[in-house]
């Protein structure tokens, strides 16, 4: 039998499927990506790189945690300021 280690370290990411002969390995870039006409940079970003064509693949969970930076949604507080609501004139006056 033969044992496969299942939690591997996901230096690499196997063989890339562009050409077919080169291995996507870990590599740390510069992400850049458009917010609202902004450019936004993102350094050290992990990204799989092919070392023979240079396909770009990035980690999946790596751009779900930048999409949650990224999403206005996201940082929202459930909180918003509202104002108190004025239950009327209902002091009582001696
Ligand atoms: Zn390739």
């Amino acid at each position: 039998m033969i044992s496969k280690p299942e939690n591997e370290a996901p230096n690499n990411k196997g063989m890339c499927l562009e050409c077919g002969t080169g291995a996507l390995k870990l590599q740390h870039l510069t992400y850049f990506t458009w917010l609202n006409n902004e450019l936004i940079t993102v350094p050290d970003f992990p990204a799989y790189v092919c070392d023979i064509c240079g396909r770009r693949e990035y980690d999946g969970r790596a751009i779900t945690w930048l999409n949650t930076l990224l999403n206005p949604e996201t940082g929202r507080s459930s909180t918003s300021p509202r104002k108190a609501e004025s239950t009327g004139a209902n002091q009582a006056q001696p």
